[in-house]
C-alpha cells in the first residue's frame, strides 16, 4: 500500500507542477532589492510524511530566505522559554483581518493581535531567552536546525537590507515599547527578528519543518525532537486562524489545514499526524501569498481530502 501511495502522490505533484508552472500571475516581493531579483519561474512542491517519506518536484533545492514562515517557529521557542500564560500576556491569538504589517495593537490589552503578524512576531522574538544578542541568535539557529536537520545560516545581504529599510517594523517596536509589551533593547529585538526572517531554506526544508509540526514536534527524518509537543496545539491553532495574512479565514474555509506563508513565496501547510507540505513560487497575490502556492494547496486539499473538517 505504501508503494501505491508513493506513486499516487508523486503523480499528483507532477500533474500540479505542470498545470501551474505556466500560470503567470502575481508579482515578486520588491520592498528590498535582494527579494526583487528572484526568478519568478522558480516553482517547487514537496511533501514529507510523518514516517519520513519524501515526494518532491521542481526546484526544491533552490535556496531562499524563510521570511514570515519563521514566525511560526519563533513562537514555539518563545512558548518553550516562557510557557503559554506568560507569552499570552505579550501576544494575543486573535486574527486581525488586516495586512501583515498593519500598525495596530489590541485596544484594551495593548498587545499585538497574534504572533503571525509583524507586530506580534517582533514581540514574540523579543521574548527569546539568552544572555546576549549572540546567545539569542544561536538559540534561534539551533531551533531551526532541529526542525531542518542540518546547519542553518542567515543571508547577510537580506538581513542588512531589511534592517536598513525596516522603518515600519521599527515603528511597531517603538509602539510596543511604549506600552511595555517589549522590554529589551528594541534594536536588538529587531535585529533578531530580521535575522530570523533571513534564515536560508529550500522547499524541501519547508516540508520537513511542516512535517515536524505534523509529527508531534519530532523531525520525521532525523527523529529528533524539535519542539516540546505540548506546544504543538498552540502553534497550529494560530497558524490555522492567522497564518495566511488577511486570507486566513478563506484559507481555513476552503483548504482547511494550518498554514503559513511568507513574502519569499513559500508556504508551509501541516496535516496533523499525516504530512507536511512545502510549496515555493515567488510571485505573490495582493495579500502577499504565493499565487501558485495557494492553487497547489487548494487542489492538494481537495484531491487528498485534507480539510480537517472533511467528513469522508
Ligand atoms: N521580513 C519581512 C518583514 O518583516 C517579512 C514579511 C513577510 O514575509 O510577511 O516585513
Amino acid at each position: 500500500a505504501q508503494g501505491d501511495l508513493e506513486i499516487v502522490l508523486l503523480d499528483i505533484l507532477k500533474e500540479l507542477h505542470s498545470k501551474y508552472k505556466s500560470l503567470q500571475e502575481g508579482v515578486v516581493a520588491n520592498y528590498i532589492p535582494e527579494l526583487a531579483k528572484v526568478n519568478p519561474d522558480l516553482f517547487s512542491i514537496c511533501i514529507v510524511t510523518v514516517d519520513g517519506q519524501v515526494y518532491e518536484i521542481g526546484d526544491y533545492e533552490q535556496l531562499f530566505t524563510i521570511q514570515s514562515i519563521s514566525k511560526v517557529f519563533a513562537y514555539g521557542l518563545a512558548l518553550e522559554d516562557h510557557g503559554q500564560v506568560e507569552v499570552l500576556k505579550r501576544v494575543g491569538v486573535e486574527p486581525t483581518g488586516e495586512a501583515f504589517n498593519a500598525i495596530i495593537l489590541d485596544e484594551q490589552s495593548k498587545r499585538p493581535y497574534n504572533p503571525m503578524v509583524n507586530a506580534g512576531a517582533i514581540a514574540t522574538t523579543s521574548l527569546i531567552k539568552g544572555s546576549g544578542a549572540t546567545e539569542r541568535l544561536n538559540r534561534m539557529l539551533d531551533m531551526f536546525q532541529r526542525y531542518i536537520g542540518r546547519d542553518v545560516f542567515v543571508d547577510i545581504s537580506v538581513f542588512t537590507s531589511e534592517r536598513s529599510t525596516g522603518h515600519r517594523n521599527r515603528a511597531m517596536a517603538h509602539l510596543m515599547l511604549n506600552f511595555g509589551m517589549i522590554d529589551r533593547n528594541i534594536e536588538e529585538a529587531l535585529d533578531l527578528y530580521f535575522q530570523q526572517c533571513a534564515v536560508i531554506v529550500n522547499c524541501h526544508d519547508l516540508a520537513v519543518m511542516a512535517a515536524t509540526l505534523a509529527n508531534r514536534g519530532i523531525n520525521p527524518i532525523s527523529k529528533k525532537q524539535a519542539v516540546d509537543k505540548r506546544y504543538i496545539k498552540d502553534i497550529l491553532s494560530v497558524m490555522y486562524t492567522c497564518g495566511m495574512y488577511n486570507f486566513a479565514g478563506e484559507w481555513a474555509y476552503k483548504i482547511g489545514i494550518p498554514a503559513k506563508s511568507g513574502v519569499c513565496g513559500g508556504i508551509i501547510a501541516v496535516v496533523p499526524h499525516k504530512m507536511g507540505i512545502g510549496v515555493f513560487s515567488p510571485p505573490l497575490d495582493a495579500r502577499g501569498n504565493s499565487v501558485r502556492g495557494v492553487k497547489v494547496c487548494e487542489e492538494l486539499s481537495q484531491q487528498l481530502g485534507l480539510h480537517l473538517f472533511e467528513c469522508s
